[in-house]
Parts: C-alpha cells; structure tokens; sequence
C-alpha cells in the first residue's frame, strides 16, 4: 500500500490500515524507518487529541481484567479505544508477560475498541519508541482513548508515564504488608491509584490497603500543583469502582486541560522524545562508524581488565567517530 494510501484509510479509520501502519513503525529496516516517517508526518495534524493513559501493576493484580471492564465501559460512553503495551520482558525472556492471545477476550470483540500487543524489542527504549508512534497512530485513526499497560518490571513504568497524561497504577490487597511491594519512585509516578480485588473476603484488606496508600501519598511530593493523586477501590473482576474510575479520569483530564498543564507536559515529553531519539541515532551511527567498530571491543576489553580509564577509551573512540564523520 502506498503511503498516501495509508495515510487516508488510517484517517477514515480502517482497521487494516491501523495495523499495517503499526506493522510499518515497528519495523527496523532502513527503508520501512523511511516510510515510517513520512506516515507520521501525514498524520501529525490527526494526533493528539486522545487522552492518553498509563496502566501498570504486578502481575496477576487483574490489569487485562481491569483493562477489559474500563474499555468496555468506555466504549459504552460512546468513545474508542485503543490499548497497547510496554513489554521489555519479550525482549529478554523471548515469552513476554503481556502477549498472551487470550486476554481481554470481550474487549477484543468491540468494534470501538482496539488492542495491540507489545512489539518485541531489543532493548526497553526501542520498544517506547514504537509504542509511542503507535499511539499517534491510533489516535489519527479516531481513537479518543488510548491506554498504555505494562508490567512493573525495572525502568518501564518511567518510560511509560513520559509517554501518557496521567499514569495509573494497579494494586493488589492481598499479601500482609500492602506497601511492601510497592516501589516509593513508582508511586511518586501516579496520579491514580487502584486497589482492585476489592470483593468478597478481600474487601477489608482493601480498605486497609487504602488507608496506607493515602497516608504513604500524604507523604509524598505530588508531581502536579493542581491535582492530588486519588485512591480508589474497584472489583474489575465483578466492574465495582470501574465508573469511579472513569469520572476520576475525565476530572483530572479537564483539571489539567483548564491549568494548560496537559498542554506544557506534552510540549515537555515532545522535547524529550527528540533528544531520546538523537542519542538513539548519534549511538548507532557510533557502533556504525568503521574505525570505532574496528577498535571498539578491544577498547572495551582494556577497560575491563584495568589496562584503560573508561574516560580515555571513550575519548579515543570519540576521535575516530568525529573523523569518520569528517
Ligand atoms: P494481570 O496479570 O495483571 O493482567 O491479571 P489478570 O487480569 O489476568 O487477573 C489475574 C487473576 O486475578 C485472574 O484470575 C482474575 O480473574 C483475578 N481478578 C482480576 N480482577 C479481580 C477482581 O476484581 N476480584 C477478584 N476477586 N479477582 C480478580
């Protein structure tokens, strides 16, 4: 399909076309990279209009059954969404945590709704890289919500939450110590945080759970002047809470739409991407250089065994970089 093509069936919002353009952004071949952009740049005037949320939470905490009672939800309001996610698991494990085909089964099946899975990666910043074009892929194509999950593994929640308008975190109520679980600098990243299993002989343990979170929260610097990260409790499992959820969402939405904050963080997050992706480019184009490459692992070899500072081989290297470049 031709770019201009696409750039059209995506604006009329074709499903096909959505998931080959996504196909496209995903790929790591020079010439797609190409087409790729060429096709962002198409759709730019198209994006931006979507709230974008973030979802993390530990495994089995209940994200896709979360996921499914809030989209379906939402897609009953009458809006789309998009689901997509942040798995750097897949890239080391070769299963990833997220991909499985069976989750969120109903949700699938909504033709306002539509879910991608992770796209493998190498590395944690070349999956955000693409996660993001997606979402400005999707939202060209009409969705008005599009929400970002992932798995609370290592630096991806931060990666995640550059990307979004407001991040929220899933917890569970189970297991003794509530907060133990929970890393302070992931909380400091919320805006919303979700006890959910609030049902049944969990329902105390959640309540409990809240009133740590609030008082730990009390504690905490909120990342926002104009808005105060809630807690709430859902049952996603018996769609308890999920409508509380939603209003929390469109509250803090039109909260940071009236301050002109949404607006300053996504100039912020834009400039940030552009430097991501200049260190990105600047790195390959090093490894790629022939005389850096040439001498590289044995650099790296002094350096390890103690023959080399790292501040002097990485001088070196430069040098040759800069006259290759030259
Ligand atoms: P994920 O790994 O975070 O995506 O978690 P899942 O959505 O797959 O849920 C893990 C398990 O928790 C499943 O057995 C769900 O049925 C269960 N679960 C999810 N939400 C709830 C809930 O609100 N209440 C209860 N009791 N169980 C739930």
């Amino acid at each position: 399909m031709h770019t201009d093509e696409m750039i059209e069936r995506l604006r009329a919002g074709e499903r096909r076309a959505l998931a080959r353009a996504i196909t496209l952004v995903e790929s790591t071949r020079a010439d797609h990279r190409q087409q790729a952009q060429k096709l962002l740049d198409g759709v730019m005037a198209d994006t931006g209009r979507a709230i974008r949320l973030g979802l993390s939470g530990a495994p089995g905490v209940g994200k896709s059954t979360f996921i499914e009672a809030l989209g379906t939800h939402v897609t009953g309001l009458g809006h789309k969404v998009a689901v997509l996610a942040v798995d750097p698991s897949s890239a080391r494990s070769g299963g990833s945590i997220l991909g499985d085909k069976t989750r969120m089964e109903e949700l699938s099946r909504d033709p306002n709704a539509f879910i991608r899975p992770s796209p493998a990666g190498t590395t944690l910043g070349g999956v955000a890289r693409r996660t993001r074009e997606a979402m400005l892929l999707v939202e060209a194509a009409g969705f008005d919500v599009v929400l970002i999950e992932t798995v609370g593994v290592g630096q991806s929640e931060t990666a995640v939450a550059d990307m979004v308008d407001m991040f929220v975190l899933l917890q569970s109520p189970g297991g003794g110590d509530d907060l133990q679980g929970i890393k302070r600098g992931i909380m400091e990243l919320a805006d919303l945080i979700v006890v959910n299993k609030a049902d049944g002989a969990l329902e105390q343990p959640a309540k409990l759970a809240r009133s740590q979170l609030v008082s730990a929260l009390h504690l905490m610097r909120p990342r926002s002047p104009n808005w105060k990260p809630h807690v709430l409790l859902t049952s996603a499992l018996s769609n308890k809470g999920i409508d509380e959820v939603w209003d929390a969402v469109t509250n803090y939405q039109s909260i940071m739409l009236d301050t002109g904050e949404l607006t300053a963080n996504r100039a912020e997050q834009a400039r940030a991407w552009m430097w991501n992706e200049i260190r990105e480019g600047l790195i390959e184009a090093f490894k790629a250089e022939p005389d850096v490459a040439a001498r590289v692992r044995k650099l790296e070899a002094d350096v390890a065994e103690g023959r080399m500072t790292p501040g002097a081989a990485a001088d070196m290297l430069l040098k040759r970089f800069q006259h290759g470049a030259e």
